[in-house]
């Protein structure tokens, strides 16, 4: 028998690969990078601990749940809401008695938030073949203006990295049902702690680092060095525009985002809650550190800030300033990251070009930590049923 070969160590890599180490079959994981985790991934910086954009790990995924040791992740937990503007908005089912405390709701606000929470009763699939968008759904409620302009796009439009949330509606109502009932969280070593725990129940020697795959077949892949190495199988576990490269496609559009990093002095503790602000410059910031200290050295704040517009670090700067008056911050990174998500229903093409090699990846299902987990199971289910 030959092993399997796994090109890609991202969270489906490293699950496909998990999977076949627990049923015994041999396997090599390729992963052109340094270290494994692809778009999960954190940089230490002046003691500071970096998240490669801003993610959170929701915690209700079911393949989160099945796959990670939680515990051993030492997660902290953000407050269920935002802040949106000046004013505290939290979850209303945690919170039922504030619902009509919250400025930002009004009575119809209250009435569409409940004709939605009856949608999120039973099984809520992530995809259903609806070709509603997001944005048609929003706009077929009758949310004020203000509740919808000031929390439910910006706060989407960070979900999505997307201005015109064009991506499906069943995704909204999907993801709305993980936010509602489900925690979001970050380890306490920052995301990269995720692939590393994923990575630490393989054995070193089948983990092959910084290793490009420029050519695959069904049952091989080639080096970037030249050699070919040959296997019973192949699982292409490689985000989506490399994908469809390595299998001879046009590039597909994907998202993009930027996130910037900047320090300052230690403030007074406030809810660990994503602040929307919904600007060009500022689409929305958290400071980090209210939701987990260990992100940065003693005394410190970390503020994170997305925004979808390319905007310059000083822009960025001015923008958050003015929402923390009296706070001076000094720039730490940023991350332009072009192919942070896709858009689904992009990946028809390249399974059709697959031809005998397995793929993984959460462009099969949807952007996420459980997209990526459970594509990665599939994968290696659909091996292990061969044998
Ligand atoms: C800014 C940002 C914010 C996000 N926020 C969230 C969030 O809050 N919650 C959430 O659940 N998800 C979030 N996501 C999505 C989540 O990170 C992804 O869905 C998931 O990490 C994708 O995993 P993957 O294994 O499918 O792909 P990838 O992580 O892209 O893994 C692919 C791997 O293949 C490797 N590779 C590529 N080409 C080759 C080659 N030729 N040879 C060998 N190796 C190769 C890459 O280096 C990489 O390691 C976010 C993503 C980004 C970028």
């Amino acid at each position: 028998m030959k092993p399997i070969l796994i090109v890609g160590g991202g969270i489906a890599g490293l699950q496909a690969a998990n999977i076949l180490h627990q049923n015994n079959t041999d396997f090599i994981l390729f992963e052109k990078q340094a270290s494994v985790g692809g778009r999960v991934s954190s940089t230490k910086k002046d003691g500071f601990i970096l998240d490669r954009g801003f993610q959170v790990l929701q915690t209700s995924y079911p393949e989160v749940q099945r796959s990670l040791d939680l515990s051993k992740l030492q997660l902290h937990f953000f407050e269920s809401g935002a802040k949106v503007k000046d004013q505290l908005f939290f979850n209303p089912l945690r919170r039922p008695f504030d619902l009509f405390t919250f400025d930002i709701l009004t009575f119809k606000d209250v009435f569409s938030l409940a004709k939605i929470w009856f949608r999120l009763q039973g099984e809520v699939p992530a995809l259903d073949g609806n070709k509603q968008t997001t944005q048609e759904l929003i706009e077929s409620y009758t949310f004020s203006n203000r509740f919808k302009n000031e929390f439910l796009i910006p706060f989407f439009q960070g979900v999505f990295l997307q201005e015109t949330l064009t991506q499906p509606a069943s995704l909204f109502f999907y993801y709305m049902q993980q936010f509602l009932y489900g925690n979001a969280a970050i380890p306490t070593g920052g995301m990269q702690a995720i692939p590393d725990q994923m990575a630490s129940s393989l054995p070193t020697d089948k983990l092959k680092l910084n290793q490009e795959i420029v050519a695959i077949s069904p049952t091989s892949v080639t080096l970037k060095s030249g050699e070919i190495i040959e296997g019973d199988a192949v699982i292409l576990a490689v985000d989506l525009p490399v994908a469809a490269k390595i299998l001879g496609l046009q590039t597909p559009q994907t998202l993009a985002s930027r996130t910037f990093y900047f320090s300052a002095k230690k403030a007074e503790k406030e809810p660990a809650l994503l602040r929307l602000v919904g600007e060009q410059h500022l689409l929305h910031f958290t400071c980090l550190t209210d939701v987990n200290p260990e992100l940065a050295p003693k005394g410190k704040a970390l503020y994170s800030a997305t925004s979808l517009q390319g905007s310059s670090e000083e822009e960025v700067k001015v923008a958050l300033e003015k929402q923390l008056p009296g706070q001076k911050l000094t720039f730490i990174h940023s991350f332009d990251i072009p192919h942070s998500l896709q858009k689904v229903e992009a990946y028809e093409t390249v399974k059709n070009a697959a031809n005998g090699i397995v793929l993984a990846g959460d462009y099969l299902e949807f952007p996420s930590l459980q997209g990526a987990l459970h594509s990665g199971s599939k994968a290696a289910e659909e091996i292990l049923a061969r044998s």
